[in-house]
């Protein structure tokens, strides 16, 4: 991947000190002048550049755009997003055996996902680009995101979702929020080559992770998750476990990492390591890592119950693996009974995630056994999503309900008292 040099003069096509750069062929465009999602020459992935990049004296004010100085724009179409809790878990972290373990609970973001940091971002470049109809092709939380955000921008939504695959909760945010859901016969994979294609013709802008403005809002969570390790604990974590779908997360903390290295606001040695999880039925990136490879091979037929991971193709692993590579990181498949077991161990700790969360916390646990995470590392587990917003896995995963008959002594009687 290119290296971003801090003292480079922006090209003639920046604005305001922004541009964007592909990341195969080094090739530059004007950020808003043209809708363009990847390269025009070669179709690389784009990536957002700064003349000036930040250090952590530059931010100030709450949530996302206290990063306003590591991001394109000074505010966005705000809900608002960010600021989200780095939870203790001590029961969990003794029991993994970790020297720290900390929680990122991406879920207490305003729609239950980190999706809103991305779109609070890209839906500020909608408004700027002047589109009037936006879409996504989504495992659920970006369509619950984008109905949303495009709601409180005035903007008419189309989402993309895999029949019968996506979680109840997610389904019924975008409905409220008055997207125009489509259910496609096919997996989030194909939904996402449709939608491309309807980008593509001009008929919406697109709000995948392909955008790379929207991978710009999800930088944030690294931003954050340095400051509010570094102010608590007086150091950095040594590593960040997060699941993987699409991969577009693992490439913005990356480039958060490579922006605050290249602004010598991060030591080099202080980069935590980009730790992967997928689930075992929809595991392309684990793959790749594990047999070295620099591309994914495309899975065609994935499944897990973690629906919000259940990607066999993700277009950001071109970003994602280098960064992986890079920071001494690694990545690793777990199943879904792993995944179940760690949504317990969480919600006996109190804090409440959706299935894919849950996977960074199973892949930490696999990794600590095999002895790739040792046990005087300090970690943060990235948990991507609420609760609520699968609440059948949620009662799958909990205890059952007992019936008991109307009255206050058939209720003593049946607690055994
Ligand atoms: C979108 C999503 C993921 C996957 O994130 P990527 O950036 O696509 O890798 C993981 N968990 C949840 C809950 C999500 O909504
Ligand atoms: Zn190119």
């Amino acid at each position: 991947m290119l290296d971003l040099d801090p003292t480079a003069d922006p090209p003639d096509c920046a604005a305001d000190g922004v541009w964007l750069t592909c990341i195969d062929c080094a090739e530059q465009f004007a950020p808003f002048d043209e809708i363009r999602y990847t390269c025009d020459d070669c179709d690389g992935l784009l990536e957002v550049r700064y003349a000036n990049l930040p250090t952590f004296d530059d931010f100030e004010g709450r949530g996302v755009w206290r990063y306003a100085d590591a991001l394109p724009f000074d505010s966005g179409v705000s809900l608002p997003e960010g600021d989200t809790p780095l939870h203790d878990v001590p029961r969990l972290e003794s029991d993994v055996g970790v020297e720290r373990l900390r929680i990122k609970h991406e879920g207490m973001n305003p729609t239950g996902s980190f999706k809103d940091r991305g779109m609070t971002v890209g839906v500020r470049v909608a408004t700027e680009m002047g589109v009037d109809r936006l879409a996504c092709a989504s495992t659920g939380n970006t369509s619950a995101a984008l109905a949303a955000y495009g709601a409180r921008a005035g903007l008419e939504t189309l989402v993309l979702l895999p029949r019968g695959k996506v979680a109840a909760g997610k389904v019924a945010q975008a409905s409220l929020h008055g997207a125009r859901i489509l259910e496609v016969d096919g997996n989030f994979d194909t939904c996402l080559d449709i939608v491309q294609d309807l980008a593509s013709l001009g008929e919406a802008y697109l709000l995948n992770s392909l955008n790379p403005f929207r991978l710009e809002g999800q930088k944030t969570i690294g931003l954050e998750i340095l400051e509010q390790f570094r102010d608590e604990e007086g150091t950095l974590p040594d590593r960040i476990v997060l699941p993987v779908g699409n991969a577009g997360n693992t490439a913005a903390l990356y480039k958060c990492f490579r922006e605050l290295e290249a602004s010598g606001a991060l030591d080099p040695d202080d980069v935590p390591a980009l730790t992967g999880v997928q689930a075992e039925g929809a595991a392309p990136m684990v793959e790749a890592v594990e047999q070295g490879r620099t591309e994914t091979r495309r899975w065609d037929s994935v499944e897990t119950r973690a629906t919000a991971i259940r990607i066999g193709n993700p277009v950001n692993a071109p970003k994602a693996l280098p960064g992986i590579h890079a920071t001494g990181g690694t990545a690793v498949a777990v199943s879904d009974a792993e995944i179940q077991r760690a949504q317990r161990e969480l919600a006996e700790e109190g804090v409440g995630v959706e299935p894919a969360s849950a996977a960074s916390v199973a892949g930490l646990r696999v990794l600590r056994e095999r002895g790739v995470v040792s046990a005087d590392e300090r970690v943060v587990c990235l948990t991507t999503g609420h609760l609520l917003k699968d609440p059948d896995a949620a009662a799958e995963a909990g205890k059952d309900a007992e019936p008991v008959p109307g009255t206050t002594d058939a209720v003593l009687e049946h607690l055994g008292t």
